[in-house]
């Protein structure tokens, strides 16, 4: 079948279903259609935040943010903040309320809402929905696009690229928009994982599988702090885990080192002298008993082991003060080398995709090309754990639909 347009939106997740619902709202006479892939819109929207979807934050702001579009974002983010976004979402039918965190959930807390919402706001608005479209090619043309699927052919005054990025494949993450983008004519940073447990190179790891413990984690690179985070961490066989560490994430290097803070509550003067109350109480038992209270078994025998304690069927009694207060400071600095982060298929985001400097923040249209636009993840930015990447992705849409 052939199709003609005013806009195809390739792309029916956060950014395009935003996109062409701000696009009827500001010009209900405009024509738009959305390209999916998958057999449905919006799957990877139904995953977030653990099914309850943390669709903005109250502290949404430049810093929270990695990439190449970093310096435009303040243009973002002033016009469209938390307070914008969660009215965008109250005139579609969806109420939001904040955690202790500043991290906000649908009412309801259920990821499904801000779907349909989007999907009835689509409907009621008249946006065409092509769901499980293979798109063959996108072509410019003296007058717009056209972009060619199995089965249908469609031609469009204006292109949005809304395809998100590499995370996620199963959700259906694609380096679709950086080929796109490529063959248009832009630079695209290559997408790398974010946002997802970090691999990391230590013997004691594997015995700690399945820990949680409440934790500060830094990341040092050549002796520097790089960044710091709060939170609990997850020891898994091969990588640490947990939303302090997906944070760590974006700024990881192989070779960087994490360093774990086991009693960040406490100074290690203080943890010196809580051990040496264990040694009195425990003072006949073998010395692994030392840190029972404190941490998990496996994670006591850890940071014995990597003290370098010898001999644990020592009595406590034996242990001098030398080997409490590096077995103190071992607690405060457990630390890991950095091998690489997890895949794609356990990110929740990817760094790279399109040059920020090669889109225009006001309107989101690609300066190489004024009738082309991108919006979302397909852009070389990404944002800390907290709804970051959601306001953005629905930010930027919005954007780009009200400039169509
Ligand atoms: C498990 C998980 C949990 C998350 N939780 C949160 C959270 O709570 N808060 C938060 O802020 N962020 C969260 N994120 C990140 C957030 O989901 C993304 O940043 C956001 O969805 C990006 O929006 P987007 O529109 O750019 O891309 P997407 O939402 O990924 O949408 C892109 C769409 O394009 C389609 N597509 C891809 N290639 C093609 C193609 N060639 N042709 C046609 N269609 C194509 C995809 O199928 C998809 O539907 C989470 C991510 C994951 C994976």
């Amino acid at each position: 079948m052939k199709y003609k347009y005013d806009a195809v939106i390739i792309g029916g997740g956060a950014s395009g279903l935003m996109c062409a619902v701000a696009a009827k709202q500001k010009n209900p006479q405009l024509t738009i259609a959305i390209i999916e892939k998958n057999d449905r819109v919006g799957k990877k929207l139904l995953s977030t935040g653990n099914g309850r979807c943390n669709l903005t934050n109250a502290s949404v702001a430049r810093e929270r943010y990695v990439g190449s579009f970093q310096a435009k974002l303040e243009a973002v983010l002033s016009r469209y903040d938390t307070q914008h976004i969660l009215k965008c979402f109250e005139a579609l039918g969806l109420q939001a309320a904040q955690d202790s965190e500043g991290r906000y959930y649908p009412l309801c807390c259920q990821a499904s809402a801000v779907l349909d919402v989007l999907r009835f706001a689509c409907d009621r608005l008249g946006v065409d929905v092509f769901c499980g479209e293979t798109i063959k090619s996108i072509k410019k043309q003296n007058e717009g696009f056209c972009v060619t699927s199995h089965e249908n052919t469609f031609t469009a005054r204006k292109l949005i690229i809304a395809c998100g990025s590499k995370a996620a494949p199963k959700l259906g993450g694609s380096a679709s928009a950086a080929d796109y983008l490529k063959n248009l004519g832009h630079t695209v940073v290559p997408f790398s994982p974010a946002l997802c447990p970090v691999k990391v190179d230590s013997g004691v790891l594997k015995a700690l599988k399945g820990i949680r413990t409440a934790a500060a984690v830094t990341l040092t690179r050549g002796g520097k702090a790089i960044h710091s985070e709060r939170g609990e961490v997850q020891f898994t066989e091969n990588a640490l885990s947990g939303i302090c560490v997906f944070n760590l994430s974006l700024y990881t290097r192989p070779g960087d080192s994490i360093t774990i803070d086991l009693c960040n509550d406490i100074s290690d003067k203080e943890l010196y002298s809580l051990l040496q109350q264990h040694q009195k109480l425990f003072a006949a038992l073998p010395c692994d008993n030392l840190l029972t209270g404190i941490f998990h078994k496996r994670l006591a025998q850890a940071v014995m082991k990597s003290a370098g304690v010898q001999g644990f069927s020592r009595p406590c009694s034996d242990l001098t003060e030398d080997e409490l207060r590096i077995i103190a400071h071992t607690a405060k600095h457990f630390t890991f080398t950095v091998k690489e982060n997890s895949g794609f298929e356990q990110a929740q985001c990817a760094k790279g995709g399109v040059k920020g400097d090669e889109i225009d923040e006001r309107t989101m249209q690609s300066k190489k090309c004024r009738i082309l636009y991108v919006c979302g993840e397909a852009i070389d930015i990404c944002g800390e754990c907290g709804g970051y990447n959601l306001h953005f992705a629905f930010a930027t849409g919005c954007i780009a639909g009200e400039s169509l």
